[in-house]
């Protein structure tokens, strides 16, 4: 798809599976079931969707997955499935690893910033030799330091690596990193996630992150449960999703296996989405 002069595409890690009651929060399950049908241990498949952006001469990957340094029981917890997962993805839309210029994680929790890292004798080092990794300031501090609460969401193999290599590029609030690729600080399921709106020719695009994960949780209280500020996730969901509908911008979701990308419509005094097919 293009927006002007930067291009992007939407690959994906695959999926994997996490409660659907924590996925939906305060929503009963025969709400959410209809929505999405969980699996026999009450799991629902979510997909960890990338994006691959092309400007300015720049290579940009925004999300990494899961990754794949996993021992048998987490993989069983979680699920993993599908191939080719994304570095296979990177391939087949001819980029190397040491082509990337710079890597977003939109925070550090697992399914997030799984490939930031690749385990090479027995050691977790950056997948990505040449790239600057981009996260909030916060987010990193955070990782290190997790509560009770979201201990299990942090692997310091996803995140230490890039500290001893020396490449992280943390930015603080909103940033411009790189032209029509604006990083957004929205909180709510953390102190510190971003969206990420691209821009160009007119034309405007917006991932959402883990503030609306699904098309799902477009309603304004299907909130997710792991959120840590929901309160926070009810007034920024409100305020984006209102912005993607009034500005007519593409919506980009983080973890929808069915529609990636869609256009968000107020009927009736609901949104809906109107998926649109981005490759
Ligand atoms: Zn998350």
């Amino acid at each position: 798809m293009r927006l002007g002069d930067l291009e992007f595409h939407i690959l994906t890690d695959g999926t994997f599976r996490l409660d659907g009651g924590a996925m939906f929060g305060v929503i009963p399950r025969p709400m959410w079931a209809r929505a999405a049908p969980p699996d026999e241990r009450n799991r629902i498949v979510l997909s960890m969707n990338s994006l691959l952006i092309r400007t300015a001469g720049k290579c940009i990957l925004v999300e990494t997955g899961a990754g794949d340094k996993w021992d048998d029981k987490r993989r069983d917890i979680y699920a993993f499935e599908g191939a080719p997962r994304l570095p296979d993805q990177l391939a087949a839309h001819g980029v190397r690893p040491d082509q990337v210029d710079l890597v977003v994680n939109t925070h550090l929790h697992f399914d997030h910033c799984g490939w930031n890292t690749q385990r090479i004798n027995g050691e977790a080092a950056p997948l990505f030799p040449n790239a600057r990794y981009v996260v909030q300031r916060g987010e990193l501090e955070h990782a290190h330091h997790p509560s009770e609460r979201d201990r299990a969401s942090y692997l310091p193999e996803n995140f230490a690596p890039m500290e001893k290599s020396g490449q992280w590029w943390l930015i603080e609030g909103d940033q411009e990193i790189a032209p029509g690729v604006e990083l957004i600080r929205a909180p709510g399921h953390n102190a510190d996630m971003m969206c990420v709106r691209l821009s160009g020719g007119g034309q405007t695009a917006m991932l959402l992150g883990d503030l609306a994960p699904t098309t799902a949780h477009l309603p304004t209280a299907w909130i997710m449960g792991f959120d840590l500020y929901p309160m926070t996730t009810l007034e920024n969901k409100k305020k984006w999703i209102a912005e993607i509908v009034r500005r007519d911008w593409l919506a980009l979701f983080a973890h929808d296996r069915a529609v990636r990308a869609a256009r968000l419509r107020e009927k009736d005094g609901k949104v809906v989405a109107e998926p649109v097919a981005v490759d």
